[in-house]
């Protein structure tokens, strides 16, 4: 479509008739030499001078008609249009499409976020000005390139080449090294692709904003709070008996408030870390430590079982694997009533290792699952109270397992119990030779 709402060319030549589309270099030749042989034919029949007159007269109009077209042929389309309705239908269809698609383009071109188009080679086809900021691509020189190739940036690259399920976010712009963006790949048509980018370098700010309140609040806290604590340890009831209940409450919610503020410390600190230790975890002593814990907490209210337990290792964190199995241990007796069972497990699967607490406690809806590792999530807030919860525990569990590439997997069905399991890959694991072979080369 030309800048003046023209129809181009082509689509003009495409709705003409089969004699309107034959290649004009090759349409006069051709014609000629049908009047010659109209002309050898009549020549054959009639005398030779009026054979001469009907080539030079056929030639005569095959010259005019061609001249004719080629220089009127807007006036040739518009008598055809006013001759033809459905041509003029088509026309006006043809401009509303190519219009549309101007504005598209432009829309997409002058876009916020990045959008690269990919055909099915994953070769650049287009790409909007966004891109070139936030991807460092470069015109003309990227298109038609495969974008591995122009992606400068090596976390973009690995999550392209395993298949960009998921989508990446707070990576750092390869076009601009201070500025985060998140990236989705999008297929469309016949696998074709769109590579979507935006700028989340804000809410990156704010994220950072609201962990550094967070840990400066809970740090504050912590010294009155110990002051507080101090003192209404100091004060025996037996000396004021009127208010006995009232300390041990003060003790109570002193002793909690402390427990949220260690929790959200702990919290603060596994979410700036990117990594963890890669220690030895024997978990022969830890499990042996997890049960006591459980039992001191359930004070001989549950049967308590240490089951299936293999000579397996973690390479991790040691302090924070002992809080997170912790957590899941102090949850199942805290959540099971009196008589129930707490079955801890630590076993081999196919693809690695899982360990697992099993309790035939109260039970969750299925409803509440995907939410239960959010801070402060709980199904009762009463009962979460009342056995000493922070609402944090679950949250802690959640990102230590990330540290450690592991997952939780919740099952649990309302009025028969829950199990929460942590499960490690193989790489995670520490059998008895590579632990050998750890101590001997660590
Ligand atoms: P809380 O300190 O409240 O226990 P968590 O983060 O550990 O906080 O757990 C979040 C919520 O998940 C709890 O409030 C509780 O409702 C539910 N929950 C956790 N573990 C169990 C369990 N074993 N059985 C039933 N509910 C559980």
């Amino acid at each position: 479509m030309s800048r003046h709402g023209k129809v181009p060319w082509p689509i003009r030549l495409s709705v003409m008739p089969m004699s309107y589309r034959f290649d004009s270099s090759l349409r006069l030749p051709a014609l000629l030499m049908a009047a010659l042989a109209v002309g050898g034919v009549a020549g054959a029949f009639v005398d030779a001078p009026l054979a001469g007159v009907t080539v030079v007269a056929l030639a005569e109009i095959v010259v005019l008609l061609s001249r004719i077209r080629h220089r009127n042929r807007p006036m040739m389309a518009t008598a055809r249009a006013e001759a033809d309705p459905q041509y003029d239908r088509l026309m006006t269809r043809t401009r509303r499409i190519a219009s549309q698609l101007r504005d598209l383009r432009s829309a997409a071109g002058t876009l916020p976020d990045a959008v690269v188009l990919l055909d099915q080679a994953r070769h650049v086809r287009w790409f909007n000005h966004a891109a070139e900021e936030l991807l460092g691509l470069r015109r003309p020189t990227d298109r038609s390139r495969d974008l591995l190739d122009v992606l400068r940036n090596s976390e973009l690259a690995d999550w392209l080449t395993e298949g960009a399920r998921e989508p990446l976010n707070d990576v750092t712009a390869p076009g601009r090294p201070n500025r985060h963006i998140s990236v989705t790949l999008l297929p469309f048509g016949s696998r074709q692709r769109l590579l979507l980018a935006r700028d989340t370098s804000h809410l990156t700010r704010l994220e950072q904003i609201r962990r550094d309140f967070v840990a400066n609040v809970s740090h504050e806290l912590r010294t009155p709070l110990t002051v507080i604590h101090g003192y209404l340890e100091l004060l025996d009831p037996e000396d004021i008996p009127e208010l006995a209940s009232v300390i041990d409450e003060m003790r109570i919610q002193s002793k909690r408030m402390g427990q949220i503020v260690e929790d959200l410390l702990t919290l603060s600190r596994l979410e700036t870390q990117d990594h963890v230790a890669e220690e030895q975890v024997q978990m022969t002593p830890l499990l042996a430590t997890l049960r006591k814990e459980a039992e001191a907490l359930s004070q001989g209210r549950h049967k308590i079982a240490l089951e299936g337990s293999i000579a397996t290792d973690i390479l991790g964190s040691p302090k924070d694997l002992h809080s997170a199995f912790s957590n899941l241990v102090s949850n199942a007796v805290r959540y099971t009533p009196t008589g129930g069972r707490i079955d801890i497990r630590w076993e081999r699967t196919a693809h690695g290792a899982t360990f697992s607490v099993k309790d035939s406690g109260f039970g969750i809806p299925a409803s509440h699952i995907a939410r239960l590792t959010e801070r402060f999530y709980r199904v009762s807030s009463s009962r979460s109270r009342d056995s000493g919860g922070t609402g944090l525990g679950l949250s802690i569990v959640k990102h230590v397992l990330n540290l450690h590439q592991a997952r939780l997997e919740i099952d649990s069905e309302p009025g028969q119990g829950s199990t929460f399991a942590c499960v490690f890959g193989t790489e995670r694991l520490l059998d008895p030779e590579r632990a050998h072979d750890l101590h001997l080369h660590g």
